[in-house]
């Protein structure tokens, strides 16, 4: 999971699906607004010869492309410090520049990028940058389209480097923090026991559990609107629709600044839900640690969740056809998420049958292992 490059230590950071996914919105957006104008791309070398590949090839129109080269970083600090190294060549007279940068922080390159275009008679110039640091920069600038806000990490990888090394890395990577956050998402069919073992798991490891069922239960019992909502699905075994969903989690994500870790339980339920989620991430600089599943047959559960629809008085819970479509919407919803966590390296399949305390001990150990 982690890598180092020269003296320093690196974790996941943003996987390459959603790198894909954000620069095809890009470049999507970008076309949209300028129609039928041919753009002149110039990709700003060295970081960015990734990002502008990519994001060319999503460019649905004519353009052209060419490359400039500023210097600004040495090792993992801004110098502050901006030349200019190649310059281009083409008439920019009447053109419509975009530029294609990685990455801005302080905007000290930027500033060097609208001072070089301001003489050459374009006829619009517009940035677009992959990522950016709200918290660092400085500069009254205009930028355009913003892939991903991130908060000030150093990240390498997709064009990035460290000190010439990582620009090979097809995602992104964050400099290794003393203690880095853990969060876990607990996945399972309905029944495999989450909730059981997310309580006892967020003690032992001393983490905030978010179980979005739970959350639309309490909204239910205390009749809020965002409650009546939710029962119109909840009570079918139908899922909630993601909007409503994904707003929610954010509020409760949002509650806890401190938390060392989230274990998410029952969230994220469909692939929406997991894009969603690791953007929402990326920008506090959090990621999901690992996709831990407990993996179990459905008649055994279909009969476990018979049994706990006796006390728990979970309507959903109570009648055969209802927790069979849950197990429908999981299977053509959410199972699929297995392998959007495991092309991210982060799916960790664990036995769900058995007494509780072993099934805890069986995820603890790899819990410890992250
Ligand atoms: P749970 O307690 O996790 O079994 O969730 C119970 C019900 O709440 C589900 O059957 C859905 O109707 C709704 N629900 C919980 N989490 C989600 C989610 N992430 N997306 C959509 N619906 C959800």
């Amino acid at each position: 999971m982690e890598i180092q490059l020269h003296d320093k230590v690196f974790t996941p950071f943003i996987s390459q699906d959603v790198i894909a996914g954000e620069v095809k919105r890009l470049a999507t957006a970008l076309k949209k607004d300028l129609k039928d104008e041919v753009p002149l791309f110039i990709g700003i070398l060295n970081g960015s010869f990734l990002f502008a590949a990519d994001f060319i090839r999503n460019y649905k129109g004519d353009c052209e492309v060419s490359f400039v080269k500023f210097s600004s970083y040495e090792g993992t600090a801004s110098t502050g410090e901006v030349k200019q190294l190649l310059g281009i060549n083409e008439d920019l007279t009447g053109r419509t520049v975009v530029i294609l940068e990685d990455i801005v922080d302080t905007g000290n390159t930027l500033e060097e990028i609208y001072q070089v275009f301001e003489d050459k008679g374009v006829k619009a110039l517009k940035i677009v940058t992959l990522f950016y640091k709200p918290s660092v920069f400085k500069k009254d600038l205009k930028i355009d389209y913003i892939g991903f806000e991130i908060p000030n990490t150093f990240i390498v990888g997709y064009g990035l480097d460290y000190d010439g090394y990582g620009r090979n890395i097809p995602s992104i990577y964050q400099l290794k923090l003393p203690n880095q956050m853990k969060n876990i998402v607990l996945f399972g069919p309905p029944g495999a026991g989450k909730g059981t073992q997310a309580k006892l798991l967020k003690d032992k490891f001393n983490l905030v559990h978010i179980s979005t069922g739970d959350v639309f239960r309490f909204n239910i019992k205390n009749d809020t609107a965002l409650g009546r909502l939710a029962k119109t699905f909840m009570d079918k075994g139908d899922l909630v629709s993601d909007e409503v969903t994904i707003k929610m989690l954010k509020a409760e994500v949002a509650k806890y600044p401190d938390a060392k870790g989230f274990i998410f339980d029952g969230f994220p339920r469909t692939e929406d839900q997991a894009y969603a989620l690791d953007l929402f991430l990326a920008e506090k600089g959090m990621t999901i640690n690992a996709m831990i599943a407990l993996e179990a047959d459905e008649d055994t559960l279909v009969s476990r969740i018979l049994e706990r629809g006796k006390t728990s008085g979970r309507v959903d819970d109570q009648d055969e056809s209802k927790i069979r479509n849950r197990f429908n919407e999981y299977e053509t919803k959410t199972a699929p998420l297995n392998s959007y966590y495991a092309n991210q390296g982060k799916y960790i399949g664990v036995n769900g049958i058995g007494d509780i305390a072993e099934i805890t001990e069986r995820l603890s150990a790899e819990i410890e292992k992250l």
